[in-house]
């Protein structure tokens, strides 16, 4: 009878503790933020595969694909258009569309599409870019076919388990080139994005995240435009800020306000993920890694950011990028076929940390290997032989003729 009721107590010890550390598990989520996505003509001639007959990009995401896919939402900005052929690099970018194929099958999420070079192809461009991350499933914000859209995607809510997290995004501007009817796009304007907080703040979120467009180019540290937009987000109770557009890093703040133990964090630049800007501090760029726990509370577990560095390098007659991540490969000299590619990633490396070093408080380097493992990725709805690529093509196809039957 005594061993029995021990039997009992134990078992029942065990279903609470599963019960508790699955409960643990859930209340999380956790966020991986990646900086400009640059399609140069140089990355669009490198992607080409003779062998395909193809555009192809899964080689520059390789090297990153798994720290992507082990986060809940990879988050990037992509500054290009998907506006079809021609195909341009600077200054107003199209890329092939199998740069998005390729950023969907290495984990990424979600394409923030607000840039200064959101217009380069007029509305044909924006419409046609929103098209097709539909077509591969990429959620996205910041650009839109129509007020309508605006009206209803504005706000893309990112959930997992009982946590709510919101995201917004917005441009400094557009290279002078306006947006028209019907599309939108959305700018740096205190009032515009008042009302959008406070919309936001009516949908029950447990945070909210701002990806800005924004910064001068090549420079270490924010400017004014910058800070007294970061302190506006700040006091309309937006929780975390992340900044690109220098194409170079710029510092990350973490900070607990003392009145109210709420915590707020700023990204200023995350540099470039991948381009052909090849001058040291523009050749890299940073990820930032975070979580939210729910624990009575949502609150920053992790915030730590990852280096990058872009290897462009010549094999088989033709030129490719691939985006490494630094702490993976500062000690394997082997893996670099120049010693003079070894040598520019290590003085990236040291630029990048000593920058960090001084000017970041709060957010520390974390290494490159998938830290939290849970259930986010269920496999990757892209197959060989259906390619996503062809399903937005046929659908353009499909629409050019209804037009050209229209008219
Ligand atoms: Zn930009």
């Amino acid at each position: 009878m005594v061993s029995l009721s021990i039997f009992y107590r134990k078992t029942l010890k065990f279903i609470l503790c599963i019960f508790f550390v699955q409960n643990t598990i859930a209340q999380e989520i956790s966020f991986l933020f990646l900086g400009d996505i640059m399609g140069h003509g140089p990355q669009i001639k490198a992607a080409w595969d003779d062998s395909l007959n193809s555009y192809n990009y899964d080689e520059v995401f390789k090297p990153v694909e798994q720290l992507i896919s082990s986060v809940d939402f990879a988050i990037a900005n992509l500054e290009v258009t998907l506006a079809g052929p021609p195909y341009k690099g600077y200054p107003q970018f199209s890329s092939p569309d199998d740069l998005a194929v390729a950023c969907k099958k290495s984990g990424i999420d979600v394409l923030v599409t607000a840039n200064n070079h959101s217009c380069d192809r007029g509305s044909n461009g924006i419409i046609r870019t929103v098209k097709v991350l539909d077509s591969l499933g990429i959620q996205h914000t910041g650009t839109f076919k129509n007020i309508q859209e605006r009206d209803s995607l504005n706000l893309l809510i990112l959930e997992k388990k009982g946590i709510k997290v919101g995201l917004l995004n917005y441009t400094y501007g557009t290279n002078g080139i306006k947006f028209s009817s019907p599309t939108y796009v959305n700018l740096l304007d205190s009032t515009l994005i008042k009302k959008d907080i406070d919309n936001a703040h009516k949908q029950n979120l447990d945070k909210l995240i701002v990806f800005v467009h924004w910064g001068a180019e090549y420079k270490d540290l924010p400017n004014s435009y910058q800070k007294k937009y970061n302190q506006f987000l700040k006091d309309q109770g937006v929780d975390m800020v992340i900044g690109a557009h220098p194409h170079v890093i710029q510092p990350m703040l973490y900070e607990k306000q003392k009145a109210n133990k709420k915590e707020f964090l700023t990204v200023y630049s995350l540099g470039n993920f991948v381009s052909n800007q090849r001058d040291l501090r523009k050749d890299g760029g940073a990820m930032f890694r975070c979580s939210y726990k729910k624990n009575k509370k949502v609150k920053l577990k992790d915030k730590e950011f990852i280096l990058t560095w872009v290897h462009k390098f010549s094999k088989g007659n033709k030129m490719h990028y691939q985006v490494l991540p630094c702490a993976h490969k500062e000690y394997d000299q082997s893996y670099f076929s120049s010693q003079a590619d070894y040598k520019q990633m290590q003085n990236y490396i040291t630029h990048a940390r000593s920058l960090y070093k001084r000017e970041n408080t709060g957010v520390s380097e974390g290494r490159p290997i998938p830290k939290i493992h849970m259930d986010k990725h269920e496999p990757v709805e892209i197959h060989a032989s259906v390619p996503p690529k062809i399903i937005s093509k046929v659908n353009f196809l499909k629409e050019a003729k209804t037009k050209k039957r229209k008219r």
